[in-house]
């Protein structure tokens, strides 16, 4: 117990000293000097300024501050998107060690879509060297709502092949790791809190502006997860009630008229050739007017939606990330003018638009760092189950 009070302190703040570890966890300063002690003879924590061998351990005088040794465990992470599977391998500190994304057709192949996730993450142990006995567990993002409870998704209409899934007990059995999931907006904001451009609030909105439409909420410090871990399906709040159907069944959702997709079917409709969303990113960053005209018109949309959340929730950031976010002040000003022109003034007045600082790397970070929320517990555990003597240290994959 008291370790874990060491740990969950250290994980909080980053870096202590003995007697601010003393006060931050309640415990008596022999107790706290001993845990130290044998911590940092467990090579779980470090004591000194930081250094680039992350494992060297540090000479001359003894320094104040203590910290945990980002290599003395890793969260695994994937992020599953419409397109595309990234995994990542991300140290103590949640910086990522390894990265990959790889192109993919999630929509219609669930099963491969999993074998693929599956595969990289092996790649990505045996390329890092990392054993299995180091890996803390696996953070899954993806880009369909997930019920909080039993991590069933709810893909009607969104990705009709994954209805009934339950991806996270699927990786769980096809690597052997401890699994969390979550909707892959909710993953981005925690990472834009932790490690990104709302680092320090309590009260912010990420939204994710890319082919679909989405949202996470931080509200007094909590995330707002709703009765079903649905809450933030911004995407699908009304924009236009003579909009076009939406794959959600519903009618003129804001992601039918300001999804990055939806921009580019506006461009096709009149130009009558295909525009896929990376060649709309080029055409905006080119100044072409149809395709400038038709962004600024769908910010001014996303911005009427986002005025009415900042009246009801009084953010002081609003976090935007997704490919549009790319777009900069052609996305920016005119987002702005309609918050400012719609919420109540002096919620407006309070609240900062910014673009993300994680940029594609968001999501998967945010799915590490829902693991790593775990560490503190997990490397207690961990090291009493040492002492037991009954930690195993199996390479995955080396069979
Ligand atoms: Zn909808």
């Amino acid at each position: 117990m008291g370790r874990l009070r060491v740990l969950e302190a250290l994980h909080h703040v980053g870096q202590s000293s003995r007697s601010e570890l003393t006060r931050l966890t309640g415990l008596s300063r022999a107790t706290v000097s001993s845990i130290v002690t044998d911590l940092l003879s467990a090579g779980l924590i470090r004591e000194g300024a930081d250094t680039a061998d992350p494992r060297t351990r540090p000479t001359g005088r003894p320094a104040q501050s203590l910290t945990l040794i980002p290599s003395a465990a890793f969260a695994v992470a994937a992020d599953i998107g419409h397109h595309h599977v990234r995994v990542a391998v991300c140290d103590l500190h949640g910086n990522p060690i390894w990265d990959t994304a790889v192109g993919n057709d999630t929509d219609r192949a669930p099963s491969e879509t999993l074998d693929l996730t599956a595969d990289l993450i092996h790649q990505a142990l045996r390329e890092k060297g990392i054993a299995i006995a180091d890996v803390l567990g696996l953070g899954v993002d993806i880009a369909v709502p997930v019920r909080a409870a039993d991590g069933v998704l709810e893909a009607h209409g969104i990705m009709p092949g994954w209805v009934g899934l339950r991806p996270g007990r699927e990786l769980e059995q096809r690597t052997g790791l401890t699994t969390w999931i979550a909707n892959d907006a909710d993953a981005g904001a925690l990472a834009e809190r932790l490690y990104g451009a709302g680092r320090g609030t309590s009260d912010m909105i990420y939204i994710r502006l890319s082919t679909g439409i989405g949202a996470g909420i931080l509200s007094g410090g909590r995330p707002l997860t709703g009765a079903g871990g649905l809450a933030g399906e911004f995407g699908h709040i009304l924009a236009d009630p003579r909009g076009p159907i939406c794959r959600c069944g519903n009618r003129g959702c804001l992601e039918t008229v300001a999804g990055s997709a939806a921009i580019a079917r506006l461009l096709e409709h009149s130009w009558g050739r295909r525009v896929t969303v990376p060649d709309l990113l080029r055409l905006i960053d080119e100044g072409e007017k149809g395709a400038v005209r038709a962004l600024e018109d769908a910010a001014e949309r996303v911005g009427f939606v986002l005025a009415n959340l900042v009246t009801v929730l009084n953010p002081e950031f609003i976090v935007v990330g997704g490919d549009l976010a790319a777009a900069g002040p052609k996305l920016f000003e005119p987002m702005e003018r309609a918050i400012r022109r719609y919420a109540l003034a002096p919620a407006a007045e309070d609240v900062t638009v910014v673009p993300g600082e994680l940029g594609d790397q968001a999501e998967v970070r945010g799915a590490a760092g829902m693991v790593l929320a775990h560490a503190p517990r997990i490397l207690a555990g961990r090291r009493v189950a040492a002492e037991r003597g009954d930690d195993r240290h199996d390479p995955i994959g080396a069979d």
